[in-house]
């Protein structure tokens, strides 16, 4: 993601923090600053925010590492001041194996939280009456700090067990659906409960608390996305890239001069195009390569063209080729039926393909 900081690897997982993480920390300095707290108190605020990050990461990472043990991989972790987003591949498709990666995050904290309970007195916290308790947490000592912490972890618990689909409460919802219905109407239902959930989020944020209603836009656009995806993905069960192939494409040689493409570029409605030599596929030639080189009309394909590329075989299904344009940030590629090109695939024409296929249902 742009604007992103990398922090390290744990197990092969990328973890990032968000330069906004930064306005988070900045805003409670303002905060406490101005109820006339001391340097000190600012400090362990400061320190409170960090240390309970440090806890969304290792959440993240009981659900990253979970997934992984059903044998799928996760992208990365990025810390956001909304809280953590691990990005898996995918879900894993069995109603199982989402419940457990979905309960793994919240066990996380329910663990953090007990090993806190072992080392703070926290019921002796509760013996006291309000005005006491108030007056105690005010000051900045270790162990208020680790009350806090304690707290948090509980809270996030609570927060991320609400079943507001995309987050866990609502994977786990859609997971427990998805044993007796199947995973289209499962996560339909998941879906809608998030969306009217996250309306209710929107309120209360407009009321209470301003972070809110940038969660409520996250689950919002977070269900219908998701609920898009596992639609798309009925849909196109079974079909193979042959039916979204684009076979009237325009080859280019590698001695065609850009101008040549960008006179066929304008004169019809391909983007992107295949350049071969000897009937071999020797490189691709994208929009944004052409784009980028329009100052040099006289430039050669042979010049500009990417010579590293994927191509994809007929008989892949079109599923996994809308997860190969996502995981390699390429939206296009040569269709090669027994070695040979065919054709090729973009995601317009695959939206098209899933467009005809929902009209004629
Ligand atoms: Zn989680």
């Amino acid at each position: 993601m742009k604007g992103a900081l990398k922090l390290g690897r744990i197990s092969g997982i990328k973890i990032e923090v968000h330069w906004t993480f930064t306005l988070l920390l900045l805003w409670v300095a303002f905060i406490e600053i101005r109820q006339g707290s001391d340097f000190y108190r600012v400090l362990l605020n400061e320190a409170l925010i960090v240390v309970l990050f440090v806890c969304v990461v290792l959440h993240e990472l009981g659900h990253a590492l979970t997934a992984k043990k059903f044998g799928v991989k996760t992208k990365n972790i990025l810390l956001l001041p909304i809280g953590g987003v691990a990005t898996l591949e995918k879900m894993p498709e069995k109603p199982l194996h989402e419940l457990l990666v979905a309960l793994a995050g919240p066990a996380v904290n329910v663990l953090i939280a007990i090993l806190l309970v072992l080392v703070v007195p926290i019921r002796s916290y509760f013996n006291f009456d309000s005005i006491v308790l108030e007056e105690m947490l005010f000051e900045p000592t270790f162990q208020n700090f680790l009350f806090y912490l304690f707290i948090a972890n509980v809270m996030l618990v609570i927060f991320n067990l609400i079943p507001a689909f995309p987050m866990d409460g609502g994977r786990v919802l859609r997971a427990l659906l998805s044993f007796k219905l199947g995973r289209v109407e499962a996560t339909n239902i998941a879906a809608s409960i998030g969306q009217f959930l996250a309306f209710v989020f929107f309120i209360l944020g407009l009321f209470f608390n301003p972070f809110l209603i940038l969660i409520s836009f996250f689950i919002f656009f977070g269900a219908y996305g998701e609920n898009q995806m596992v639609k798309q993905g009925a849909l196109l069960e079974g079909h193979l890239a042959k039916e979204a192939t684009l076979t009237n494409i325009t080859k280019l040689r590698p001695d065609n001069t850009l101008q040549e493409v960008i006179d066929i570029l304008l004169a019809g409605t391909e983007k992107d195009f295949v350049v071969i030599e000897n009937d071999r596929i020797i490189g691709v030639l994208t929009q944004k390569d052409i784009l980028k080189n329009t100052k040099t009309p006289s430039v050669l394909v042979d010049d500009i063209m990417q010579r590293k590329f994927q191509t994809v075989d007929v008989s892949m299904e079109i599923m996994k080729v809308l997860q190969m344009i996502s995981r390699e940030k390429n939206n296009f590629f040569p269709v090669v039926e027994n070695g040979q090109l065919i054709g090729a695939i973009d995601s317009t024409n695959i939206s098209e393909f899933i467009l005809l296929k929902t009209s004629s249902r």
